[in-house]
């Protein structure tokens, strides 16, 4: 089962994405908390990390690049940045402070679950392909 980490500071949008992502068979850990979040990101190593970009503790650009650095940036899961900005520019300011991808607020149910299962299967991909490399006659 994939593991993803939900960092969003206002409950009921974040409810909104657990019950939607609980749907594909996602499991789920949700904290409103940048810092919390940063901080259960290095401890569980989740398989994606979905975090609002405007949060009371820490700025969510700063939140992705810190994420980054501390995952060890190839190793990183992928980040998808959940904001009620919209725009182009918003959108490739966000992939430029590491993110995989940009989701607008409110969510299109259907595109959002598509879009995060494309993105944990990359990651499940990765990690066998990594897992491989790890077996003895198997370089
Ligand atoms: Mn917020």
């Amino acid at each position: 089962m994939s593991y993803v980490l939900l960092i969003e500071d206002n409950p009921l949008n974040a409810e909104i994405v657990v019950i939607l992502l609980r749907t594909i068979n996602v499991e789920v850990r949700h904290t409103l908390r940048g810092l919390e979040g940063a901080k259960l990101a290095r401890q569980e190593r989740p398989d994606l990390i979905l975090m609002d970009f405007d949060l009371p503790d820490i700025d969510g650009r700063t939140l992705a690049l810190t994420l980054r650095k501390q995952l060890g940036d190839a190793e990183a899961p992928p980040i998808v940045a959940l904001t009620a900005r919209i725009g182009k520019s918003e959108e490739q300011l966000a992939k430029k402070f590491g993110c995989a991808a940009f989701v607008s607020k409110p969510i299109v149910d259907d595109e959002f679950l598509a879009l995060i299962q494309k993105l944990l299967s990359a990651t499940s991909q990765r990690q066998n392909v990594e897992k491989s490399k790890d077996q003895p006659g198997n370089n």
